[in-house]
């Protein structure tokens, strides 16, 4: 991803870091070292999600397509009141083997039980996002994004710098959601929420009716911000223009009225967009602006989102049905949705999602031959990596 494929290429390893990338002959002569020969495969940048919930890994397949995203929401609440701790730590351990079979080397990804952090180890580069929710409790909103960071703290290596992930516009609060930025700046990390996911979600605020409108009043949400503004227009306004907004990864974005694309026209604020292709299908949410909103220059990634609404952790699989949905955009071009772009959303631009002399060292391999575009080789790959490398160390070789 940073010029053209290399014919016969090589990459030189220096503890966690690439030293140098070339042709065999120049990178071999340039460096004594243990030779690993992957034979004919092309040799990738590590995937990276940019958008998951591990703890859901054990719902694959409980939960069927509801007509309505409201029913989706009662059917994974009744899921959840059945799972333990227990549970939810085999479902993220399970979760980080699947993605490291698909060849994810990192992940965004987002945990609504912060205090079981310290009890994972993960195997891959992993930001930690806290996700918050308020609905029952908004006084203690505070209180919460404080034990969350308290949480997050105590996350073991090799994870990344976490963040923290106020669900969505209709489960918290405005508090929430400024007591979150507020952190944020403080500590300089990263924020990510769900906005705009539905036409539930855009009737409830634009309309101040439908069926997310009357659960959220059947539970006792207040329904101040209901009825004047859509999803988009409000979150603007909680994150104020200009600035911090590029520390914000904004998932879904599927519901944009024109009002909306004349408000990001206008505005200064470049957060990172996260698509998750096989979970917008699952739901049939409206079609995703992918062309207006990459004219505005967002930084769009790829996301799997959680097993509750898609049936596997491969970005591959994602790639195809990005592909499929969206005919004409080059399959070198989605590949970058899923390498280039998530390194710069998550502010590692310059250490990963490139193979290139001082990035982090994350590799996957992926078999390959001469006869077809490389890229459309590449996203056609449906089996698990056979071989790859995390910070410098090999976690698979089969
Ligand atoms: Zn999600």
């Amino acid at each position: 991803m940073d010029g053209a494929p290399i014919e016969n290429g090589a990459v030189a390893v220096s503890g966690n870091r690439i030293a140098d990338v070339g042709r065999f002959d120049d990178v071999k002569t340039r460096n004594a070292a243990e030779t690993v020969d992957l034979g004919e495969q092309v040799l990738l940048p590590g995937l990276i999600n940019a958008h998951c919930h591990l703890d859901y890994t054990c719902l694959r397949g409980k939960i069927p397509s509801q007509k309505s995203f409201t029913d989706w929401i009662r059917a994974i609440n009744r899921e959840k009141s059945e799972l333990s701790p227990n549970d939810y730590l085999a479902s993220i351990n399970n979760g980080f083997e699947e993605a490291k079979r698909f060849g994810i080397t990192a992940i965004a990804n987002l945990t609504a039980f912060p205090e079981l952090i310290s009890q994972v180890q993960s195997p891959i580069r992993t930001w930690w996002f806290a996700e918050l929710i308020d609905i029952r409790a908004p006084e203690r909103a505070n209180e919460l994004v404080d034990s969350a960071i308290e949480s997050l703290g105590r996350a073991r290596p090799p994870s990344a710098p976490s963040g923290l992930a106020p669900h969505a516009l209709f489960t918290a609060s405005k508090d929430l959601f400024r007591r979150c930025e507020e952190i944020a700046q403080q500590k300089d990390i990263l924020l990510t929420t769900h906005l705009a996911e539905s036409r539930e979600e855009m009737e409830m605020f634009r309309d101040a009716s439908g069926p997310l409108y009357e659960f959220m009043q059947s539970i006792g949400r207040s329904r101040d911000d209901c009825g004047n503004e859509t999803p988009l227009g409000l979150f603007l306004n909680l994150i104020g223009s200009g600035g911090s907004s590029n520390r914000w990864i904004v998932t879904h974005l599927n519901e944009v009225t024109e009002s909306d694309f004349d408000l990001l026209k206008r505005s200064n604020s470049k957060f990172h967009v996260v698509h998750c292709p096989r979970s917008h299908n699952y739901f049939g949410h409206s079609p995703f602006a992918f062309d207006r909103l990459r004219s505005l220059s967002f930084n769009i990634c790829l996301g799997t989102d959680s097993l509750a609404s898609n049936e596997g952790l491969s970005l591959f699989a994602e790639m195809r049905t990005f592909q499929k949905n969206f005919t004409g955009i080059s399959p070198e071009e989605i590949f970058q949705m899923v390498t280039v772009n998530p390194a710069r959303a998550l502010r590692y631009e310059n250490a990963l999602g490139q193979i290139r002399p001082g990035f982090g060292a994350d590799f996957i391999a992926v078999p390959c031959s001469a006869s077809t575009d490389i890229f459309e080789q590449i996203l056609a790959f449906d089996g698990p990596v056979s071989w790859a490398m995390v910070d410098g160390q090999v976690y698979c070789d089969w």
